[in-house]
């Protein structure tokens, strides 16, 4: 893994040593049913608990409000999906904004095929919503806010906690896409009136495949999946239970050392911008100069073209971004730069580095004499 420079941290990262250790049993001695009734069943299903009650504890929650899934995109689709057919008879509006994950626009763009109506917010150019306008759409049908808490390509981290209070006030329940700040930022579902938030292992340091979804007591949501009993009822089918395993203490470790790693991520990131706006012209940040992830560095070139930036970099061993991995392969201009309005001249040059556990200064060092030279040449 170290003749590659891996800076694509919001894309992915890897599982940390100690997560695949306590993961391993369950995929072999430790094989039972978490359903089943002896005891190799259930070890299986206390190991589940555990990992709810880790889940629980980190964002301040009650474990039974904790609901595992197969990925982030399942924990938006199920939040969104789940609570709207749940309050159907209440009202059929909800509100969003422009630049969120895939996962969560598009559950809405299906409601709306099912007779749901969306507010889709404007954001500035910082990627910021604006907290006026979302009082203003609020009505008497709106049932739901989905505001994510951090933005996945710009780092862009949201005013959750007053958006939490907008929402109480009016009545109306919140769910936050939380898949980018789980394991950077501290999240308190209670002090922030979260009411439903998702997150998914592999973006803090644990497995692919595995989410997790907290839903506050007695909302009365729907399930997606049919099945059996599991989960509550709301997601049938046998558990993934190294997965599971593998988040809950993923999430454990990430909270444990939440401030010096944002501290270090934090150093790199400030380096990295510092350096680049010194030796690089005409480029330009995208996302809050200071209300971002701490990780996250994503700047564009005026007149260079990511994508070809990107293969560039990689035949150096550096692994960065343009916009967001689900986006890659399309040709359209990314939805969260268009709408901070950036300008066609940068639009096409943006290049995404996050952070992560194992950078080092040498690293930001490398990436910057690359990217310098590559820049010089094609200009
Ligand atoms: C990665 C990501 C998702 C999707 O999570 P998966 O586990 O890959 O499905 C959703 N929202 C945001 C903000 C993300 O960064």
């Amino acid at each position: 893994m170290k003749n590659i420079i891996y800076l694509d941290h919001a894309a992915t990262t890897g599982v940390k040593e100690e997560v695949l250790k306590e993961m391993l049993p369950f995929f072999s001695i430790e094989f039972g049913n978490p359903s089943s009734l002896y005891s190799i069943g259930r070890r299986a299903k206390r190991a589940i608990e555990q990992a709810r009650e880790r889940v629980a504890r980190a964002i301040n929650a009650k474990p039974k409000e904790i609901y595992f899934t197969g990925c982030g995109s399942e924990s938006d689709n199920l939040a969104i999906k789940g609570i709207a057919y749940g309050l159907k008879s209440k009202g059929n509006h909800i509100i969003t904004s422009k630049i969120e994950h895939h996962a969560v626009l598009n559950s809405c763009k299906t409601l709306e095929q099912e007779g749901f109506e969306v507010t889709y917010l404007n954001v500035d150019k910082d990627g910021l919503i604006n907290l006026g306008e979302l009082k203003n759409a609020i009505t008497d049908k709106t049932i739901l806010i989905t505001i994510m808490t951090a933005n996945n390509e710009i780092g862009t981290i949201e005013p959750i906690e007053e958006i939490g209070k907008i929402a109480k006030a009016n009545n109306v329940y919140f769910h936050t896409d939380s898949v980018q700040a789980i394991g950077n930022l501290k999240i308190d579902v209670q002090k922030m009136n979260i009411d439903s938030l998702s997150m998914s292992a592999h973006k803090f340091y644990g497995p692919k495949g595995v989410g997790a979804l907290y839903v506050k007591e007695n909302i009365p949501f729907k399930k997606l999946q049919d099945g059996g009993h599991q989960e509550k009822n709301k997601r049938g089918g046998t558990e993934n239970v190294a997965e599971i395993v593998g988040l809950g203490k993923a999430i454990e470790l990430a909270n444990k050392n939440l401030d010096e790693y944002n501290n270090k991520l934090l150093e790199l990131r400030e380096y990295y911008i510092s350096e680049i706006e010194k030796k690089i012209p005409d480029v330009k940040l995208n996302g809050h100069r200071t209300k971002r992830l701490a990780g996250n560095a994503n700047m564009s070139f005026k007149g260079i073209h990511g994508g070809d930036l990107l293969l560039k970099l990689d035949e150096q061993g550096i692994c960065v971004s343009t916009g967001s991995a689900c986006s890659s392969g399309s040709t359209e201009p990314s939805h969260v730069l268009t709408s901070i309005g950036l300008g066609a001249e940068y639009l096409q040059g943006s290049l995404r580095v996050t952070f992560g556990n194992e950078n080092t200064k040498e690293d930001v060092d490398y990436l910057i004499k690359n990217l310098e030279e590559i820049i010089k040449t094609w200009r």
